[in-house]
């Protein structure tokens, strides 16, 4: 402080010697709290580009539906003051390696692929199904088991979207599945699977469908947000 003050006094010297007026004294800027980290939601379209998944319909292939569903659940996410990020946003073609990769690199709280699907009625969440024996030696995460640490927390998140799901009266299942590439990542993370209610794949296409479903699934993100931002997933 010696040392600054005494700057302080030959700077202001220096100002009067010039025919200056001395300035006042300026408080140091605060020092602003440590800000909360927000929470960030990474949702991959699963497909697309020369990977167009299922041809739902004879006109509508998977990869379009999963990319439509992607924007609305981040429009979703977004007006309920979530942080979101889609994995691709154009028609891009990505292997399910180079999704984790770029997940993995990213660090989000939670990880959402999206599927759709003509088998089946409502949202399926699935949970990564992990191999047996793929422990991790020494710094190297096994690539095949890199799940492993965040699984119990995926989990969890799994449980508490199904049951907000749920109490829209929506069909909805849990279920663990080995579906790349939720077994390479890091982060806690899910897949959701979409199908119609109606037996008309048609449906998956629909705006009001989507809409329905996107609002149903960023409900039940909205109302675990505390949890992932306190989770001890890899977002720190
Ligand atoms: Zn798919």
């Amino acid at each position: 402080m010696r040392t600054t003050n005494t700057a302080y006094a030959i700077f202001i010297s220096a100002c009067v010697a010039w025919g200056q007026a001395a300035p006042a004294p300026v408080a140091p800027p605060a020092v602003p709290a440590p800000a909360e980290k927000p929470v960030l939601i990474l949702i991959d379209p699963a497909h697309g580009g020369s990977d167009p998944g299922a041809l739902l319909t004879p006109s509508v292939s998977e990869k379009e539906v999963t990319l439509a569903v992607a924007r609305r659940l981040r429009e979703e996410l977004t007006a309920r003051g979530i942080l979101c990020q889609l994995l691709r946003d154009n028609d891009s073609t990505l292997s399910t390696d180079q999704r984790a990769a770029m997940a993995n690199a990213s660090g989000p709280a939670l990880y959402i692929a999206l599927h759709a699907s003509s088998l089946g009625s409502g949202v399926r969440v699935f949970i990564a199904l992990l191999p047996a024996g793929g422990d991790d030696h020494g710094p190297f995460l096994n690539w095949d088991t890199a799940q492993a640490a965040a699984l119990s927390r995926s989990k969890a998140i799994q449980a508490l979207v199904v049951a907000a799901v749920q109490k829209t009266r929506f069909p909805t299942r849990a279920l663990s599945a080995p579906l790349a590439p939720l077994n390479n990542l890091k982060p806690p993370a899910l897949a959701i699977e979409i199908s119609p209610t109606t037996g008309d794949a048609s449906q998956l296409a629909s705006t009001g469908y989507q809409q329905m479903i996107c609002a149903a699934v960023a409900n039940a993100i909205a109302s675990i947000a505390p949890s992932l931002r306190t989770g001890t997933g890899s977002h720190p």
